[in-house]
């Protein structure tokens, strides 16, 4: 046993294949497909239920292509939702379509916008449908079991405060960014810092705005993210790193005076930002850790590595993870038995895909968001991003990077009865 060893009363003990911890995008999708594949898996999720507000919500095409495969596409559709099919920069020089997802070939050419709790309640009532799926809210997970060097399952505190113990053959950490599994574990993970943090707030959706676009205004000193969701733009506020305070002592009429000023068909409804309380601010982090399981243990999507929020790419990420996962330990654990092997092949499947992506983002920050933030500094853009968005054969790049990511993550296993 880990971290704090005083001794608790178990109010249960279960057994199970699979303990996923966090019902997240990367948890809730490993949990539905190894459910769907006959492996018993029992998840636990610390919050009482998925509600959760400026979160990750896109889901782009390669997630929707696997909800497709699932069955699910159409009716994640059926909620209120936006589309995104182009990210344009727009700066005083003017316009440029940095992706256009339009013309990539997939049933579905854009980022479907939509809070993160539909997708997650709806992957809970499909898993929910198989008896050896068991999905357990308000289980704060506060402890590993270990045995002889290897782990062997949790223990977690319910809403009471009572102790659970969940034995498992493998235990999957998709506890997010804060992962209290790694921290158990002992991974460390290798940090990197961006040069900004963002925040989020929501402005209402006029009836004549320019839709199904992402916009990002530059100048001034500022960065501007537009993500259309339908009825709102969700918008990020993107500032110097570690300046929230000096942003947040000029009040939050001068944030939208500033948002105003950059974008300013906004100008008419910026007042509705009236309180701190309506924002969250995302410190920014890029990160990954270097060996992604121990003996028994596997760590997956923002547990394993956060993203920047570049692209919006976080959530497909993760969900690319939980996909190889799925794809790589469905059989080892229909059988009954994970090899260390068996955990190092899923890092190896998609440790290349993550590292490019970060890199990617990693010069997309200091190049177009780092000169764009520079204190005093006209931003321009940059003549390798004007060539890149204009010649035809390497135009359609960053969008299909956005959409599935260096290398396409299939779905390969079929739904099958309980081993
Ligand atoms: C403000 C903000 C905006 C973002 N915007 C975007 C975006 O537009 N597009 C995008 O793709 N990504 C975005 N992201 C990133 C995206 O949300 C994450 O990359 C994605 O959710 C990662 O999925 P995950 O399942 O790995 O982890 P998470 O979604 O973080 O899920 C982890 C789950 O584990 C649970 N948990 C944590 N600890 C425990 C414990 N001890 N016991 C039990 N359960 C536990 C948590 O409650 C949570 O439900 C954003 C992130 C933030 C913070």
């Amino acid at each position: 046993m880990s971290d704090s060893p005083e001794p608790v009363e178990l109010a249960s003990t279960q057994e199970t294949r699979c303990c996923v911890v966090g019902g997240g995008p990367a948890g809730m999708i490993l949990g539905l497909l190894l459910a769907r594949g006959g492996v018993p898996v029992t998840l636990l999720e610390s919050h009482p239920d998925f509600d959760r507000d400026f979160r990750g919500d896109t889901v782009h095409p390669s997630t929707l292509e696997l909800l497709d495969q699932l069955g699910l596409a159409e009716r994640l559709h059926q909620f209120p939702h936006g589309k995104v099919r182009a990210l344009r920069l727009r700066t005083k020089g003017g316009t440029i379509t940095l992706a256009d997802t339009s013309r990539l070939r997939t049933r579905f050419p854009y980022i479907l916008t939509l809070p993160q709790v539909k997708l997650l309640n709806l992957l809970a009532e499909e898993a929910s449908k198989y008896p050896h799926f068991r999905l357990v809210m308000g289980a704060n997970v506060q402890r590993l079991v270990e045995d002889g060097g290897a782990v062997r399952g949790v223990r977690y505190r319910d809403t009471e405060n009572r102790w659970h113990e969940v034995r498992s053959t493998l235990t999957v950490a998709a506890d997010g960014r804060f992962s209290k599994l790694r921290h158990l574990a002992g991974i460390e993970s290798v940090k990197t810092a961006p040069p900004m943090d963002v925040v989020w707030f929501r402005l209402p959706n006029g009836a004549n705005d320019a839709g199904e676009g992402a916009e990002f205004y530059a100048g001034g000193g500022h960065l501007v993210v537009l993500l259309d969701r339908g009825d709102q733009w969700q918008v990020g506020y993107v500032i110097l790193k570690g300046s929230f305070a000096a942003v947040k002592a000029a009040g939050v009429e001068a944030l939208g005076r500033s948002l105003a000023e950059l974008v300013p068909w906004l100008a008419d409804r910026v007042d509705q930002l009236r309180d701190w309380k309506q924002t969250a601010v995302l410190n920014v982090e890029s990160s990954r850790v270097t060996c992604w399981h121990k003996s028994g243990l596997l760590l997956i999507g923002d547990a394993a590595h956060v993203m920047s929020p570049v692209g919006g790419v976080g959530i497909n990420v993760a969900v690319q993870d939980a996909v190889e996962a799925a794809n790589l330990l469905t059989d080892p654990l229909r059988r009954g038995v994970v090899t260390d092997r068996d955990l190092a092949a899923v890092q190896k499947g998609r440790e290349f895909a993550v590292k490019m992506v970060q890199r990617i983002q990693g010069v997309i920050q200091k190049r177009i968001a780092g000169a764009a933030l520079a204190p005093g500094q006209a931003f321009a853009v940059p003549w390798w991003l004007r060539l890149l968005t204009k010649i035809p054969i390497l135009r359609d790049i960053p969008a299909k990077m956005v959409a599935f990511g260096p290398r396409r993550v299939r779905l390969r296993v079929e739904a099958r009865p309980v081993a």
